[in-house]
């Protein structure tokens, strides 16, 4: 019964429908009822109509049952109904519920899982447990129901017979359980690696540039296989353990019949049982052991569904590991956009290497602050702390004078804004894409910063125009074209604070003028800290502030910094000096 035990975190969400559900199960017993009686029917047809030869009774009798069996039509219409009713509604709230409780993981809870794995949680578990709540469950009632009812008429009317019968029955639930089992074991592990295999494929399509440039078409197809065909050889050792499971029970059950039968019949001609209580008897058995197997089967789709909804509810359980504070403070409105870290330090994982040390920036409001330094010196994760999409582990980081863990994640969020360097558009049309920034602006409001952001020149040349479809299935976007895009997106939201990280390609000559003066609006009365690839930038910063290894080695203008700081002059003829040499060639 332990596989039940996912009923158990279902019920809150079966309550709203205890009406619904116990409709369904009177509805259940009743046509339970009426299986249950035609046996008895029958004998007093063959006992009453056909001892008696009596042609009359006949035509009653077929009149009864056909009645009888609409009646059962019409209940198990209405019972099939409601239950599927039930089950769409509670798979329904579940995969939303899912989703939403997988939306608020962190960064770090998706850098560390495959996308696809979670997508087949939300379609694939959820579709087994509805399976189960629609069959699975009503028809291991329904089969109960009838069992204990048939067990009880054929006990009241021939005890021999009955242990006859019996002697079946814990044959059968023992093949059941061991088959049942196993067939849970496999199919676990078939979910699993379909789960795997569909992740990969899902990796191969959103990175088939990467794949066809290096021509591993047929690297990743083998890779596909070997997972494929190993859910294959589950289905197959599955398909064994499932016939293994219906042969073994079908025997046991006809094997039972035969024994009835052979000593009914002996009964019978020693005259101590009529010919239609055997008939009865045999209708009933036979009913017994269709219930005992279809029990089995459906008990082993229980069994794949409790699989299911632990994995599900794995997610549903899981915390974020950032989360709002019980008693959250406010940003004084309007804020001034002082972000400040104090001796923050901060490492990606327990076991993984500190990025971050002692780290302190104060950052004024209004002031732009560039960060440079070499890769994987921690520009990023400073940039990641603002809006907390990681916590620190010592030290802290507060905006206006507030501590970014006491304030609620959306409070905190909706005054910064991000530009990032390899801005992606969602599939839909422009305007959708633009209005993810504040979805209650105006036409008018999308148009003017579309038009601030230099993105309003392109959007009208497009056939659509601000109805464009982007994205998959719409136009594709330069890199150029999504930044603007995306600088656009940040106007409409209107943030206090504002990251940049600069795409560290360059773009042509004009696309890069553009951008650049958007982005120098965009920055206007804001304060911003921008992860500067570009010497312009560093050049009109307020303050260039150099990272290395995790710590601030040097803050100044650039200026300054190219005398004194050797991690700076190192970086700007690696980064900057090629930049500069095409400033210099056209007399800037
Ligand atoms: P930068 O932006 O300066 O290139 P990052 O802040 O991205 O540097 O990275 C700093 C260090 O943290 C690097 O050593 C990098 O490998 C590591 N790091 C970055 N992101 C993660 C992550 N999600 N999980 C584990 N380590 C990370």
């Amino acid at each position: 019964m332990k596989a039940l035990g996912f009923l158990r975190r279902l019920a809150p969400r079966l309550r709203p429908h205890v009406w619904a559900i116990s409709a369904a199960s009177v509805l259940i017993l009743l046509s339970s009822a009426i299986g249950l009686a035609f046996p008895l029917f029958v004998r007093d047809l063959f006992d009453a109509a056909f001892l008696e030869s009596n042609a009359d009774r006949l035509d009653q009798y077929a009149i009864l049952l056909l009645a009888l069996f609409a009646v059962q039509a019409v209940v198990n219409f209405a019972q099939s109904y409601l239950t599927a009713a039930v089950s769409e509604r509670v798979i329904a709230t579940l995969r939303i519920d899912l989703f939403a409780a997988l939306a608020s993981q962190t960064p770090g809870f998706y850098s560390n899982r495959r996308v696809g794995e979670l997508s087949s949680r939300i379609a694939s578990d959820a579709g087994l447990v509805q399976q189960v709540l629609r069959f699975g469950i009503p028809e291991l009632l329904r089969q109960a129901v009838f069992l204990v009812g048939a067990l009880v008429i054929v006990t009241l009317t021939s005890p021999r017979l009955t242990l006859v019968t019996l002697t079946a029955i814990p044959f059968a639930i023992g093949v059941a359980w061991f088959f049942g089992i196993r067939v849970r074991r496999i199919s676990t592990g078939i979910q699993d690696t379909l789960a795997a295999a569909v992740a990969r494929a899902e990796q191969v399509f959103t990175q088939i540039r990467v794949v066809q440039s290096f021509g591993r078409e047929p690297y990743e197809r083998g890779r596909f296989e070997l997972e494929v065909e190993e859910t294959y050889r589950g289905g197959l050792r599955r398909a064994v353990a499932r016939a293994s499971l219906t042969g073994a029970v079908t025997f046991t059950a006809f094997a039972a019949i035969v024994l009835v039968f052979w000593e009914g019949g002996r009964l019978v001609l020693a005259g101590q049982l009529t010919f239609g209580t055997l008939i009865a008897f045999l209708l009933y058995a036979m009913s017994i052991a269709g219930a005992i197997s279809s029990v089995a089967g459906f008990w082993t789709n229980v069994q794949e569904a409790a699989g299911a909804a632990r994995r599900i509810f794995e997610h549903l359980d899981r915390e974020p590991a950032i989360r709002d504070p019980l008693t959250p403070r406010s940003l004084p409105t309007p804020i001034t956009g002082r972000v400040r870290f104090d001796g923050v330090t901060f490492r990606y994982g327990n076991d993984l290497p500190l990025v971050l040390e002692g780290f302190d920036l104060d950052i004024q409001p209004g002031e732009t602050v560039a960060l440079v330094g070499s890769s994987g010196a921690g520009k990023s994760t400073v940039a990641a702390l603002i809006p907390r999409f990681f916590d620190v582990e010592d030290g802290s980081v507060s905006v206006d004078g507030v501590d970014v863990r006491e304030l609620r994640l959306d409070d905190l969020r909706g005054v910064i804004g991000i530009v990032p360097q390899e801005p992606m558009l969602f599939a839909g049309t422009v305007r959708e894409n633009l209005l993810y920034g504040r979805l209650d602006a105006t036409k008018a409001e999308v148009v003017r910063a579309a038009k601030a952001a230099h993105a309003h020149e392109f959007i009208s040349g497009f056939p659509d125009g601000y109805d464009q479809a982007v994205g998959e299935r719409g136009v594709t976007l330069s890199g150029g074209q999504r930044q603007r895009m995306a600088i656009a997106r940040v106007m409409l939201k209107r943030p206090s604070i504002l990251i940049l990280d600069e795409a560290s390609s360059s773009l042509d000559a004009e696309s890069e003028r553009l951008v650049q003066d958007a982005l120098a609006r965009l920055m206007e009365d804001r304060t911003t800290l921008v992860i500067a690839h570009r010497l312009s930038t560093v050049i009109e910063a307020d303050r260039i502030v150099v990272i290395d290894g995790g710590r601030i080695v040097d803050i100044g203008r650039h200026a300054e910094l190219l005398d004194r700081s050797s991690v700076y002059s190192r970086l700007y003829r690696g980064q900057f000096e090629a930049a500069l040499a095409s400033v210099e060639a056209s007399g800037g």
